[in-house]
């Protein structure tokens, strides 16, 4: 058995948490009879689960359906073109160019 990638949970903006797995994140699906969880990548199209057991020990992480670094988009990926753009195209609300810039980073 492969060795299983280290994980950590991290807080989500609407009071829960989800599960950091090898760079790639997943939201809470639902809990196991056993104490554990079940977790879904949030990368779109997507079906990876990772299974987590009572004490927060990852179980198995499924095979996900893109590279693994993609999902993971920080904000220091997206910010430095984004005044550039905000210069260039003073038309386009700004939140709309993070959103084009951060779907460029990930697809
Ligand atoms: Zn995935």
């Amino acid at each position: 058995m492969a060795d299983l990638p280290p994980i950590q949970f991290v807080p989500t903006t609407k009071g829960g948490v989800s599960l950091v797995c090898a760079s790639v994140k997943f939201r809470f699906n639902m809990r196991r009879s056993n104490g554990g969880r079940y977790w879904k990548c949030t990368h779109p199209y997507c079906k990876a689960t990772a299974i987590t057991d009572k004490e927060n020990r990852l179980v198995k992480v499924g095979d996900h359906n893109h590279s693994p670094k993609l999902p993971s988009v920080t904000a220091e990926d997206i910010v430095p073109g984004i005044e550039q753009r905000a210069v260039e195209l003073t038309h386009i609300p700004i939140p709309n160019i993070y959103q084009e810039k951060k779907t460029n980073a990930i697809y």
